[in-house]
């Protein structure tokens, strides 16, 4: 009896798995218009915590974890190697402070920072972003997995959580 439930849960936790890799796979497609949205005013205004001439720091609008940012340059260029030396300067620049301005709000200590050059390697918006990830030090290490596994199904900030995170992060810079 033991055996068959356990069977039974372990065949359900595969398909469930599966599952959700198709879905995380299937979200590094890029979309296939146009359209850019981290060229549409509109739709980033609100995720704005930081702003110069070359670049703009913005609150992930569905963070893997709280105080995920992207940190992407001004011009629309799609891979690292298209950017200026002085767009890449302000580019890690801010990357620094937005750690800095998130270690005050968290108190974390480390940090990933992820950026992707291809639709092959997962690149979702052909806008160059760098990811800046923090997290907490006591979690654990498969939960922290874990949230790249289910980060399809997460579900974007209210736009009360978005300005509290944004004003934070900005007054913290
Ligand atoms: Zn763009």
């Amino acid at each position: 009896m033991k055996k068959k439930f356990l069977l039974t849960f372990l065949m359900s936790f595969c398909a469930l798995l599966t599952i959700a890799l198709v879905f995380y796979i299937s979200s590094f497609k890029p979309k296939s218009s146009s359209f850019c949205p981290f060229c549409d005013e509109k739709a980033i205004n609100y995720q704005k915590y930081f702003e110069n001439e070359n670049i703009i720091g913005l609150c992930s609008y569905k963070p893997l974890l709280k105080g995920h940012c992207l940190i992407i340059p001004k011009r629309h260029v799609e891979r690292l190697e298209d950017i200026t030396d002085l767009e890449m300067q302000d580019i890690f620049h801010l990357i620094k402070k937005t750690h800095f301005s998130v270690q005050k709000i968290l108190n974390n200590k480390s940090y990933i920072v992820i950026q992707k050059n291809g639709k092959e390697v997962g690149q979702s918006v052909s806008h160059l972003h760098f990811h800046y990830i923090p997290r907490k030090e006591n979690g654990s290490n498969f939960a922290f997995l874990l949230r790249f596994l289910i980060y399809p199904f997460k579900t974007k900030l209210h736009s009360n959580e978005m300005q509290d995170i944004t004003s934070l992060i900005s007054q913290n810079l």
